[in-house]
């Protein structure tokens, strides 16, 4: 019998900012997710992993982790946010 052990990965969108990318330079739309990870045999979800946050560009598509910061401030179309 074989079993098929593996990963599998969900992003749950939480929201999204306005910032400019670090990696291509654009000042676009930020999508905060969370990325939750779960175990599985043949594509039985068994227990969760891990989960963490992340931002993707919306220019580039490049996922970076979260920066808890941003929970202090309102989600959705904010402007200007500083790079770090
Ligand atoms: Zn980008």
């Amino acid at each position: 019998m074989v079993l098929v052990f593996g990963t599998r990965h969900k992003r749950h969108p939480i929201g999204f900012f306005k910032a400019p990318c670090h990696v291509c330079g654009a000042v676009t739309d930020h999508l905060r997710v969370w990325d939750k990870g779960v175990a599985h045999v043949w594509f039985i979800p068994l227990f969760p992993i891990k989960s963490k946050r992340l931002i993707i560009c919306g220019g580039c598509g490049t996922a970076k982790p979260d920066r808890p910061e941003l929970d202090a401030v309102p989600i959705g179309g904010i402007v200007g946010l500083p790079s770090q």
